[in-house]
């Protein structure tokens, strides 16, 4: 069950010490406070985990501070929608919102290699008013003998040039708790030239501690892939470890999964799951095209399947891309078949803001 207090609820006033002094005194019921600070008021939320099945929501909401209650099915207790009205969770992260009603292109290096490269590729998207990239430093590969990323040597350097060219989002890929800690040490010590949001990958969508890690922390976003080769509700629960954590601000990643029905993509392509996943929780959803589709195949119209899998993920309510790109892509050190070129990235913008279009030209038609 959540209450959701009256905005700008103050914790340290009388109301609210009654609240949590008879919330105390349930039997088998334990709370856990959490406050979103928005541009304009402060909102707070009590999550009871326990015994709440004998709990009135009438009573619940006649508590002091209390606005409204909302009970909640045990799934996916924070992430999940349990109500229609319940706003999706938003969050900001130097100056950028993600929310369900916002949408965001990351493009970018599927993997650091050279400075050069680093640099060609945030010139691009200086160029084309882009603040969001990805930039893998940390890569989890199949083959122990394949490039493993530069880890932390890179990361200073990643973070200053992002500085120089007004990039305010990095999502990077953390394969071990240590690596945050390198992240922030790395950041702080270049004077937060930028920020990152953590990325899980595919393979790691189960590795719960290393969720529980990323979920305590709050000063760093999620992006939570999905697990290639398990349930959505499995890899949906992930999501919810991030939550349960603390760190409400998780995004969903789709990427496609592992199978040969997908062939000749690398992984079949899941973007059907957009409105399932905004259904049942929400967290922001993103689509990753590239690590979907896995090549440069281009249709009998002309146009790669990498952009015919981002806009069919876009208007279908995405609101993050996720996509792979390289100003030379025949050196990639990793996932170069799947990059596009830098010439290609204010069509695929464009495109992109078709759908976008397309998808508002939609929500009216059926609101
Ligand atoms: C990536 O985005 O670089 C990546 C490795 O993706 P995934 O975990 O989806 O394979
Ligand atoms: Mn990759």
């Amino acid at each position: 069950m959540i209450l959701i207090l009256e905005p700008n609820t103050d914790l340290e006033g009388e109301g609210h010490r009654r609240l949590m002094q008879y919330l105390e005194s349930l039997p088998n019921v334990q709370t856990r406070v959490h406050q979103v600070k928005g541009a304009e008021q402060v909102l707070t939320e009590v999550y009871l985990i326990g015994d709440t099945k004998s709990l009135s929501v009438e009573d619940m909401a006649a508590l002091p501070t209390v606005e409204r209650v909302v009970r909640v099915s045990e799934e996916y207790r924070v992430i999940g929608r349990h109500d229609t009205d319940q706003p999706s969770l938003s969050f900001t992260c130097n100056g950028v919102t993600f929310s369900q009603d916002h949408l965001h292109v990351f493009a970018g290096l599927c993997a650091v290699d050279t400075p050069e490269h680093v640099e060609q590729m945030m010139r691009a998207l200086q160029a084309e008013g882009q603040v969001c990239t990805r930039m893998g430093a940390y890569k989890p590969r199949t083959s122990p003998y394949a490039f493993q990323g530069h880890g932390r040597d890179c990361l200073p350097w990643v973070f200053e040039l992002a500085g120089k060219y007004g990039i305010r989002v990095i999502a990077m890929e953390v394969t071990h708790e240590a690596h945050v800690d390198e992240i922030r040490e790395a950041l702080e010590r270049t004077g937060h030239p930028t920020a990152v949001m953590l990325q899980i990958g595919t393979r790691n969508t189960q590795n719960f501690e290393l969720l529980k890690a990323v979920g305590r922390q709050r000063d760093m976003p999620v992006l939570l892939k999905r697990g290639f080769g398990i349930t959505l509700e499995e890899s949906l629960n992930a999501a919810e470890y991030l939550a349960s954590e603390g760190n409400h601000q998780v995004i969903f990643g789709l990427r496609g999964v592992k199978t040969h029905m997908g062939d000749p993509h690398r992984n079949l392509v899941d973007f059907a799951h957009v409105p399932v996943v905004r259904r049942l929780t929400r967290v922001p959803v993103c689509v990753d095209p590239s690590h979907s589709v896995g090549g440069r195949f281009r249709s009998s119209d002309g146009i790669l399947d990498v952009a015919h899998a981002t806009i069919q993920g876009v208007v279908a309510g995405a609101n993050m891309v996720l996509v792979d790109f390289h100003p030379h892509p025949e050196t990639a050190l990793v996932d170069g078949p799947q990059a596009l070129l830098l010439d290609e990235l204010a069509p695929f913008l464009q495109d992109v803001s078709l759908a976008r279009e397309t998808y508002l030209k939609r929500l009216e038609l059926w609101g």
